[in-house]
């Protein structure tokens, strides 16, 4: 299985802030990613002397070239004010003066070149802002900017594509079908007969936009420091966030690389469309893509679909690339919609495409989460964090300002629902901040200007649309959140079920942290299930119900609760005495099934938790290579000790494939944290990283079959064993899940791949605590006295505690392993009831027309609502419908099986035909019934 990591987010193409680093300097003919960048002759060929006059003469040309844009600017602007000014003299009367400024201001930016038609095209979407008669003037915008002439077309056809006009097409009208500010589009039919739409670069335009951005650069940069009450708007570094984009808009090479970008992140979309890219046929100047047919998204009611429905499912679509694929349309307005008959929306035009860290999407989220909740106080201190560059200079008046704009929150998420408009929150809050000498962050200067348009789009199709409740919807789906409605309905439905479970949580949380170690972090479980007899594949609450259980207690208990042999062994083994801190044979009979399991030199070493073993291991990596740092990989969960935490569950940071070490708890030691170095499974640029950094790594970890994606990539596992063995760094896999649960030989023995050590827990254990770190003997035997206490203290690994191998716990694992080895068939079975499983749970879903992915392989099961089928984990926490997966648990109790809330699922050997069968069954009634209670509602 391969991985595929967007390539537009790789660092090398994409700068953090959102600007493409392959950008070419604004006005460069943008030939150095063209397929003219062979005829230049290399570096060394050019004389330096000539090549520095060449650069000397365009410089001054650019230079001339924005003083000119700048007079323009000035000249056109001062007209354009004196006009308006005269017609309030001439015509003080006037029923709609915004009307008449809309007319002149329309005229004014025709005039001022693409730039600034940019403007004309965002407020025509602004019914809010003008009247909706004004915004008409802007909407006629697309369609009347003026064509490139047809001899200009047809040379920068001639020079833009590979191959001539006639090789490449059957036919081509060269009369537009639409033309914009930087481009115009064609239709075409390829060689072959397919439809194509074809996007050319008008002429001229790329300088037009050089000397433009250069001359509003340089009068921002002005006014900025003439003017000290503009300073708080920190217009330049606004434009600086602005500027880069707007150049690539001219490149259409890149558009095409943005476009399959956005295609890739709305793949299996329902409703949404990206036509696909000829890639073979696009070069700087020209696009070739898909034809699609559609109604233009300035006539929604001409779509013949409902409008209400058009306009929901913008706004979905809007906000799903802004939280949840972090790459947004920039500029969504009318013209670059297209409205198909069954509700199908295309989008079209990719020439501005802001990106957000998952930082960004994480602060965003904090924020928007704290409203949701009404937490004002929260949702300030977030809001300061997240938009406000100097947050310092409010610390002096903090109680003063939190209050302000805690009101101003309140009153839009709570008071003035009806008229949500994001900008205008957004306005009302950072202009109170400027108050205080607050800027606002230039970093979502974008992000405002794609809401602006976007949610003006929305009201725009459907002018009854409540943005606001719509909004709560949606991230109503896609988070964890249950509104208090949702909440109190489980209350009743799980007390009416459980009402002594309920009760022994409410009791618990006097004395315990909480009634069960779920409920405690991150994501807690609100219902907790109080079990008191759990046998085969059945467990049974206080409350005397009995479910089907699909948790396995997280793993250990493969063989089912209470399997006869491992309660045998455990009975005989309390009968002689718990042992421990002693040797024992149950201690040499356990580390000898676990060595047998793997290459037959291996060594053992035991512990009591899966959280220990990676412990153990990473000293011993670092005692044996004498190096301190570690790598690990995003989203593997490796146990709860600090470094096993960093990036593992909930929250990422930093590039796709550059991640940046992110703690996942409070308390953490930062030094272990920033020691850790982040990869990505399955990415080849982790093993370049891995390499650059070799002088300093002992080893790296990872889950070999991530239990998320219960998949490998084993060529990925070779390549990572190569690149370690070569630079002597240990490989160390987890397989505290996957060991003796997929084989008994683990995920390694699946994928044909040796590590150099293997952390064990769960199943070892049968059911008790244990873990263990088995081996290369000679990289174990660091942990091993040298008989000399001196040389052990500086290079031995100390690891092992009071109950390490104690006798029952060694007793019940024995039990287990010695069962699972001497019956090899049971893997097979299980392998078999996880596909009828999965493919019964799929088809229930897709019968009822709900998007589910079911991703499942030897026992190891995880269920996503959510209609593509992400390969990161990342990408997973994003987009998903949490709560529903959070419902499913709920609803499943109600038809007697029990599904752990957000954690993997499992099966045993001692789940029958018919249990699955039940499971089945309870999975049609419970998403059939969560569908009717609008648990799945777009
Ligand atoms: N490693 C992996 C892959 C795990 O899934 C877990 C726990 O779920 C651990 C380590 C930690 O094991 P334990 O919870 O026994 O400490």
């Amino acid at each position: 299985m391969a991985y595929r990591i967007p390539p537009a987010l790789s660092p090398a193409a994409e700068t953090a802030a959102g600007g493409s680093a392959e950008t070419p300097a604004l006005g460069t003919p943008a030939l150095g990613t063209s397929d003219r960048a062979g005829l230049r002759p290399p570096d060394g060929l050019v004389p330096q002397a000539a090549a520095r006059r060449r650069a000397r003469v365009s410089s001054l040309r650019r230079a001339a070239g924005a003083a000119v844009e700048a007079g323009r600017l000035l000249w056109w602007t001062s007209c354009f004010a004196l006009r308006w000014a005269l017609d309030r003299v001439v015509h003080p009367g006037r029923p709609d003066p915004r009307l008449r400024l809309a007319a002149l201001l329309r005229g004014y930016l025709l005039r001022m070149g693409p730039l600034y038609m940019k403007a004309g095209q965002v407020l025509g979407t602004q019914s809010g802002l003008l009247s909706s008669a004004a915004a008409g003037e802007f909407r006629t915008f697309f369609s009347e900017l003026p064509p490139m002439p047809e001899a200009e077309l047809r040379k920068t056809m001639d020079r833009g594509l590979p191959v001539p006009v006639t090789a490449a097409f059957e036919s081509f009208d060269w009369q537009p079908v639409a033309v914009g500010s930087v481009a115009q589009v064609h239709r075409a039919v390829l060689k072959g007969g397919t439809d194509v739409a074809v996007k050319v670069v008008k002429s001229g335009v790329r300088q037009r936009l050089d000397a433009g951005t250069r001359a509003l650069k340089a009068l921002l940069a002005v006014a900025h420091a003439l003017y000290p009450p503009l300073r708080r708007y920190d217009l330049p570094g606004h434009f600086a966030e602005l500027r880069p984009l707007l150049a690539g808009q001219c490149d259409m090479r890149q558009e095409a690389a943005r476009q399959n970008d956005v295609a890739w992140n709305f793949r299996d979309h329902p409703f949404l469309h990206v036509p696909r890219t000829y890639d073979d046929l696009c070069t700087s100047d020209v696009l070739v893509m898909e034809y699609v047919d559609g109604v233009p998204g300035m006539n929604p009611s001409r779509a013949g679909h409902s409008r209400s429905s058009l306009a929901r499912r913008l706004q979905d679509v809007f906000y799903s690339m802004v939280f949840f694929h972090g790459r947004f349309h920039v500029d969504p307005h009318p013209g670059n919609i297209l409205f198909r008959p069954d509700g199908q929306i295309v989008l079209l035009d990719f020439g501005l495409v802001g990106t957000l860290s998952a930082d960004d999407k994480w602060n965003l989220s904090a924020f928007y989460y704290a409203c949701i909740r009404g937490q004002w106080e929260t949702a300030t201190e977030r809001f300061v964090r997240t938009f406000v560059a100097n947050p310092e200079v409010l610390l002096p008046r903090h109680e003063e300002y939190a209050e302000g704009l805690a009101a101003i929150l309140r009153r839009h998420f709570q008071a003035e629902t009806s008229r949500w408009s994001t900008m205008t929150f957004f306005d009302e809050a950072t202009r109170l901040l400027y108050g205080y000498g607050a800027r606002a962050s230039t970093r979502f200067s974008l992000l405002s200007l794609s809401l602006l348009t976007g949610e003006g789009f929305v009201t725009q199709t459907d002018p009854d649309i409540n943005l606001y409740r719509n909004a709560r919807r949606f991230t109503d789906l896609f988070s964890p959140y249950m509104s208090d409605e949702v909440r109190e309905r489980f209350e009743h439905e799980i007390g009416g079920l459980s009402p002594r479970s309920l009760a022994a949580r409410n009791d618990a949380a006097r004395y315990l942290v909480a009634p069960t170690h779920l409920d405690r972090y991150g994501l807690p479980s609100a219902f907790p299930l109080v079990v008191t007899k759990a046998s085969g594949a059945r467990i049974h609450d206080l409350d005397g119900n009995e479910y089907i259980d699909l948790s396995c207690g997280y793993g250990p208990h493969i063989l089912g609760y209470g399997h006869p042999g491992t309660v045998q062994a455990i009975h005989e083994a309390a009968a002689r005495g718990s042992v421990n801190a002693l040797g024992n044979p149950a201690e040499l009979r356990l580390a000898e099934l676990i060595s047998q399991a793997f290459d037959t030199d291996t060594k053992v070493i035991l512990g009591n938790s899966g959280t220990e073993a990676v412990q153990m291991a990473l000293r011993m990596a670092r005692a044996y290579t004498g190096r301190q740092r570690v790598a690990k990989f995003e989203g593997h969960y490796h146990g709860f000790s600090d470094q096993s935490l960093v990036s593992s569950l909930f929250r990422y940071s930093g590039d796709v494939r550059c991640p940046n070490p992110v703690a996942n708890s409070a308390g953490m030691q930062r030094t272990l944290v920033e020691e850790t170095l982040v990869l990505q499974y399955g990415d080849p640029g982790s093993l370049d990283r891995i390499a650059a950094h070799a002088k300093t790594l002992a080893c790296v970890i990872l889950e070999p079959m991530p239990v998320t994606t219960a998949a490998f990539d084993r060529d990925f596992l070779r390549q990572l064993r190569d690149v370690c063995a070569r630079e002597n760094i240990l490989v160390i896999y987890d397989e505290v899940i996957t060991g003796f649960r997929v084989h008994f030989g683990g995920a390694q023995h699946l994928a044909g791949v040796r590590p150099d050590l293997t952390c064990l827990g769960k199943i070892i254990g049968g059911g008790l605590p244990c873990g263990a770190v088995a081996g290369r003997p000679d990289v174990i035997d660091i942990a091993r006295t040298t008989g000399d206490p001196y040389v052990d203290i500086e290079t031995r690994a100390f690891v092992g505690g009071t109950m390490s191998g104690n006798s029952i716990t060694a007793a019940a694992g024995a039990a287990v392993l010695a069962h699972l080895k001497s019956h090899p068939g049971l893997y097979d079975e299980l392998q078999r009831k996880t596909e009828w499983l999965s493919q019964n749970l799929t088809a229930h879903a897709a019968a009822g027309g709900i998007p589910c992915k079911v991703t499942a392989a030897h026992s190891i099961f995880s269920i996503t609502f959510d209609h593509a089928t992400p390969q990161l984990i990342r990408d997973r926490l994003t987009g998903s419908n949490f709560k529903a997966n959070l419902a499913l648990s709920y609803y499943m109790r109600k038809h007697g099986v029990y599904v752990p809330e957000l954690h993997t699922m499992m099966l045993s050997a001692a789940h029958t035909t018919e249990d699955l069968q039940q499971v089945s069954h309870a999975f049609a009634r419970s998403i059939e019934e969560m569908n009717e209670d609008g648990f799945f509602t777009t």
